[in-house]
């Protein structure tokens, strides 16, 4: 008995207890084969957990069977002996087939069957009923030992499945390409996934050498940041909370969350930088398309493009612009004050135009961007060999990357946009360099935009000084030849009455040739004057709501003479009285009159000249006709421009200088109408004077 319990209490393996119960318990009752059926965890059925001297097909038959194959309910050992009449099943049978006495201890831990042991003894041999206890006592110290193994086996199980499962989480988190990692409560790294790790490695940083150091003390610039607050409340409230920072250290965005586990706290960290840096390209171009919509100043909208990439892009950025003299020159850095001086002094000791090599120069003609993701004096001296000051300034200014980018619109290659890190651990990146691009793109359209405004607002101010310039000069031509004209005809009237003396008759007549010129003169003097000052918009407008009769019948009186006396007849309508216009009564006789007189001029002798007025609710139109020679169907329109006449030849002396009828456009035009032709060649014109109607309301009445 006491080499049984020594031999199950020296080994912990499960085979190996299983081994030794069989071996020690057989050799205990000087059995010659013994084996231990483990029940299994259903309850239901029994396997061989080790056979020892049974033969093997024996084995293979009985490996597995159903529990009630064995006659151990009643939890006593069973003894198969020749005149044993312990059941039958096939499990009995195959033990019975091998000869002699059989024992079958029932193994039980807590009053629960957990085995049967086979002891065959190879002899008939009756059991004593002394034996008996020393066989029950073999069973329970098997059953304790077997129990032992079940929980250590039980026990290593669940160890390693433990194992497999943090293995399997870790390979989870390592195949995710978010960052994960595990600090304790004093912020001391545990671990990292993979995504850490490389993001680490990237960095500059050896991981392994960074676990049980404290994430704060490595990092500190992230305390007080918004992952810093997360974890620290994660800790202190037990609950996850959700982080959304920008890197401190890199051009990165995250978006996390710190989570308590029985460690410290998890941080899951997604890199969001790519659509953050989409969206912030977007809030940028959208704030660079307000600001540029205010002020279309091209050298404007160049400084709001380069000012808006820092620091949300880059820490310093340039704008080069091709001048009118196709040389390329900076018109905007920005970034830190001093840095921005530096690259002005810079520019003026060497301008950029003289170093060919640049790459601005690069990214103007080959129309591509360039990348410098490692700045260092080899490359910028490679690049730039014949100015190796660059390289120095470019050191002395921490810049660690460079991106130049044409700025085309339209096919044309306005200038480059450039950009450069400057944080150690900050470079810019191929996607980078496409964002850039996409910056570009847009800025090169607000820049071409704002060049094509600030050209059409510089043709449009020049259009209109010229135009000024024109008006003056007529204002004061008119003015100077009108004051040697009126005495011209004073100094002729002198002469008519002879006050410095008697004048012949033939002297009188030449005398009224010279008056008659003169007033001519002055007529073409005033015309010219009356459009200099409509045209310089300095004709003040006194506009009301008139009626049109009185205005018609006013120039009617003043041109019957005329008419008269070029043998015209002429019909006049008689205009209601109530008619109603919108106008400035002066302006309109002054249009109604240089259209009879256009129409008395070029109308022939027994001709007919009428007016009547045609309306509708909105409008009046004041139509005055005439018989005369008409007006060519290629000159209906050219007839209301300036110094326009049909039939100008050197050797017709015509009256008027072709003013009329633009003055009486632009006069019918700035009170809301409109003046228009029709005509036939040989049969005469019909202008018509378009003028808003109005109706004598309570209101309007009220109103006047
Ligand atoms: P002006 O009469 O001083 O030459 P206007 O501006 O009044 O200048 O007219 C421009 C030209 O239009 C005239 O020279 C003439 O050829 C043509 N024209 C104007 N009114 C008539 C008309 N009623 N019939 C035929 N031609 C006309």
């Amino acid at each position: 008995m006491q080499h049984l319990t020594e031999a199950l209490a020296r080994p912990l393996d499960y085979v190996e207890v299983i081994e030794a119960i069989v071996r020690a318990s057989s050799q205990a009752v000087t059995a010659r084969a013994g084996a231990l059926f483990e029940l299994n965890l259903d309850a239901a059925s029994f396997h061989v957990a080790c056979a020892i001297n049974y033969p093997d097909d024996l084995i293979q038959e009985v490996d597995s069977f159903a529990a009630s194959d064995l006659p151990h309910s009643s939890g006593e050992v069973v003894i198969l002996d020749a005149a044993g009449t312990a059941g039958d099943s096939a499990a009995l049978r195959a033990l019975r087939s091998i000869p002699g006495t059989h024992l079958l201890l029932p193994l039980s831990a807590a009053d629960e069957l957990i085995g049967v042991l086979a002891l065959s003894l190879g002899t008939d041999r009756r059991i004593l009923p002394n034996e008996l206890g020393f066989i029950r006592a073999i069973a329970r110290q098997s059953a304790v030992a077997l129990e032992r193994a079940r929980l250590y086996q039980r026990e290593r199980q669940a160890r390693r499945e433990a194992e497999f499962a943090r293995a399997r989480l870790e390979e989870t988190l390592d195949a995710i390409s978010d960052q994960h990692f595990v600090c304790d409560a004093q912020g001391r790294y545990v671990r990292f996934n993979r995504a850490a790790r490389d993001f680490f490695r990237r960095n500059g940083y050896d991981p392994d050498e960074l676990i049980d150091k404290v994430i704060w003390d490595e990092f500190p610039r992230l305390v007080g940041g918004p992952m810093h607050q997360a974890v620290q409340r994660a800790l202190r409230e037990g609950i996850p909370v959700a982080f959304d920072a920008r890197s401190r250290y890199t051009n990165s965005w995250y978006e996390g969350h710190a989570y308590p586990v029985s460690e410290g706290i998890a941080v899951y960290a997604r890199d969001v930088t790519e659509r953050r840096q989409a969206e912030e390209v977007t809030q940028f171009l959208a704030d660079a398309s307000a600001a540029l919509a205010q002020s279309l100043e091209p050298d404007l909208a160049v400084a709001e493009i380069s000012r808006g990439l820092v620091p949300a892009f880059a820490d310093l950025s340039a704008v080069f612009v091709r001048g009118d003299d196709g040389k390329i020159r900076p018109v905007a850095f920005a970034g830190d004050a001093h840095v921005v001086q530096r690259l002005w002094e810079k520019e003026r000791r060497r301008p950029i135009a003289t170093i060919p090599s640049h790459p601005v120069h690069l990214a103007l003609e080959q129309g591509t961007s360039i990348l410098v993701d490692d700045v260092s004096r080899e490359s910028i001296t490679r690049l730039i060999p014949e100015e190796p000051r660059i390289a120095d300034l470019a050191l002395e200014l921490g810049v660690t990357s460079m991106l130049y980018v044409p700025l085309i619109a339209r096919g044309r290659t306005l200038g480059v946009l450039a950009a450069a890190t400057r944080n150690e651990r900050r470079r810019f990146t191929p996607r980078d360099r496409e964002v850039a691009e996409e910056i570009a793109r847009r800025s090169a359209i607000h820049l071409d935009n704002a060049r094509l405004f600030a050209a059409a607002e510089r043709a449009r101010a020049e259009a209109e000084r010229a135009s000024q310039a024109k008006s003056d000069f007529l204002a004061v031509m008119s003015h100077e030849l009108r004051t040697p004209l009126n005495a011209i005809a004073g100094y002729t009237e002198l002469l008519e009455l002879g006050l410095r003396g008697p004048v012949n008759e033939q002297q009188i007549e030449d005398l009224r040739r010279v008056r008659q010129s003169q007033r001519h003169l002055l007529g073409l003097i005033n015309e010219l004057l009356n459009f200099a000052r409509l045209d310089a918009g300095g004709v003040r407008f006194e506009i009301h709501d008139i009626p049109v009769a009185p205005c018609v019948a006013a120039t009617l009186s003043l041109i019957e003479p005329q008419m008269r006396a070029r043998g015209l007849r002429c019909d006049a309508d008689a205009i209601d009285g109530t008619l109603l216009v919108h106008a400035d009564a002066e302006k309109l006789r002054q249009i109604l009159l240089n259209l009879f007189s256009n129409a008395v001029k070029y109308t022939a002798t027994g001709g007919r000249v009428a007016i009547q007025a045609d309306t509708d609710e909105e409008r009046v139109r004041l139509l005055v006709s005439d018989t005369g020679v008409g007006i060519p169907a290629d000159k209906l329109e050219t007839i209301f421009e300036p110094f326009v006449q049909v039939n100008r030849t050197l050797s017709t002396v015509n009256d008027g200088v072709g003013l009329g009828l633009a003055i009486s456009r632009d006069l019918a035009r700035a009170m809301g109408g409109d003046l228009t032709v029709e005509s036939q060649l040989g049969r005469g014109s019909t202008f018509a004077v378009h003028l808003r109607r109005v109706h004598a309301s309570a209101e309007n009445t009220l109103a006047r």
